[in-house]
């Protein structure tokens, strides 16, 4: 495979000795001395990265890999891509950091993010720039809604990842994050997830009535329920850090009825489903709903220069001036970039792409299914998951995932974990992967899986 990079083609992927190679383990033993302890993807993926190129990282030493990491999603035309490293470049220099001043550049961003929703919703809703990360847009829904509202409380769902800021880990159901930070923010309540692979209420999902969407529904109409009506639902229509999660649509359609019903404005994190990343710019828009507030960040820009934002219906922007500040709400870099992005993504059908790859993907990674110790395959568009579990007890298998993702590595393919005790191998490509390398990528993984998973008989 040739791969063209502002420094030559390189030939890939490929892996040249055991990792770390030497250049790799001298600057994440200098990182392991200065830096916190809280440091997470070095650990499991042990590289130092010297430069990058569309779906490839070239590491200190030289190796060449397909990154399926794709920034946490961010990278949504691949590392460096031309057209965004010129509207960047092209504006550094004029103006960087404009705070939430208007400029053009912002002007043109907000067009293009307002032009990206469906027309219903186009002309209903307002954006809010928010601290420049996904964490801190997820605490701007929810302060927002609780001003709306004047109620305090807020429903999140079991396995929702929001963010590692103090009210974003409240309604976060990572508890191994939460545990060891007393007194988070109060009023969340924790709902079960259509999660059909390791149902929370021990349902089969051939026979069940979607009970999940049930037992909310029941809860917050229950005068004896105990929880006062919330401020807002918060809802990730793919749980991602959660182990790629689809929410069932009937699930989804169930809960946006009550919301409606009830009065309670319904959130939707779309921080890693949107940007296409799904087969829609947004994944509600597969859910044939509409949201009352929807936070975005990651994929943004697509290069990485950092930008958040909700979008929200008018009727709730009952903000003061000054209700949610932050000095860098003004990245006209991330701008520039975003607007960009969304002309590439018209010009190139990259939505269309996205579903005909992802189509290639669910085929290919089907077949991964005739391993025992392969539970479930599940993902929409090019954000998809592989659950490993004991074929007989069930139990999360998460040595073999750190097993499968180590073995990965090593042949060139860089993949991350999540889910149930990081038990799910997660493939997030950047959205134009090519073919071959979406074809590559699984034959390294299916090689992994195979070299990885233990025997029947050895147990
Ligand atoms: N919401 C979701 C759904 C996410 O996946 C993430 C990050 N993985 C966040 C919020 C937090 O975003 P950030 O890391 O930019 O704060």
């Amino acid at each position: 495979m040739k791969i063209p990079s502002s420094t030559g083609t390189w030939s890939g992927p490929h892996v040249d000795g055991p990792l770390p190679g030497p250049g790799s383990a001298t600057l994440l033993a200098r990182q392991d001395r200065r830096e916190s302890r809280a440091r997470a993807y070095p650990r499991h993926l042990p590289i130092a990265i010297q430069e990058a190129s569309g779906s490839f990282v070239r590491d200190v030493d030289n190796n060449v890999f397909i990154d399926f990491l794709a920034g946490a999603g961010v990278l949504v035309l691949g590392h460096n891509h031309p057209a965004l490293v010129r509207a960047v470049t092209k504006q550094l220099g004029r103006l960087t950091h404009g705070l939430d001043f208007p400029t053009r550049e912002k002007d043109a961003f907000t067009e293009a993010t307002l032009s990206m929703l469906p027309p219903g919703l186009r002309d209903r809703m307002k954006v809010h720039f928010c601290g420049p990360t996904g964490a801190n847009a997820v605490e701007a829904a929810v302060k927002l809604c609780k001003t709306a509202t004047g109620r305090g409380d807020i429903v999140s769902f079991q396995g929702a990842f929001h963010g590692s800021t103090h009210g974003a880990m409240a309604i976060t159901g990572l508890v191994a994050q939460k545990q060891p930070v007393a007194g988070g923010m109060p009023g969340v309540h924790f709902f079960p997830y259509s999660y059909c692979s390791r149902c929370p209420l021990d349902l089969s999902p051939h026979t069940c009535a979607v009970n999940c969407a049930g037992y909310l529904e029941h809860a917050l109409q229950d005068a004896n329920g105990g929880i006062p009506l919330p401020a807002a639902v918060v809802l990730e229509l793919v749980q991602g850090e959660g182990g790629i999660v689809p929410a069932r649509p009937e699930f989804v359609r169930r809960i946006r009825e009550l919301t409606r019903q009830l009065g309670v404005p319904l959130v939707v994190d779309e921080v890693q489903t949107g940007c296409g990343r799904t087969g829609t710019w947004y994944a509600f828009e597969q859910y044939g709903i509409e949201p009352d507030v929807i936070v975005a960040s990651k994929a943004l820009s697509g290069i990485g220069t950092p930008v958040a934002v909700i979008i929200y219906d008018r009727e709730l922007d009952v903000w003061e001036p000054g209700a949610h500040t932050g000095t860098f709400r003004g990245n006209q870099l991330a701008f520039a970039a975003g607007a960009e992005l969304v002309r590439i993504v018209r010009r190139d059908n990259l939505l269309e792409q996205v579903r005909a790859r992802g189509d290639q993907l669910a085929r290919a990674l089907a077949k991964l299914s005739d391993c025992p110790w392969v539970r479930d395959v599940r993902g929409r568009g090019l954000m998809w998951g592989i659950e490993l579990a004991d074929p007989e007890s069930g139990t999360p298998a998460t040595d073999l995932a750190l097993a499968v993702q180590s073995h990965a590595l090593h042949h060139g393919l860089i993949v991350e974990l999540g889910g149930r005790n990081d038990s799910v191998v997660r493939l997030m490509p950047p959205l134009n992967v090519s073919a071959d390398v979406l074809d590559t990528a699984v034959a390294i993984l299916g090689d992994a899986i195979e070299a990885c998973a233990p025997q029947p008989h050895a147990k």
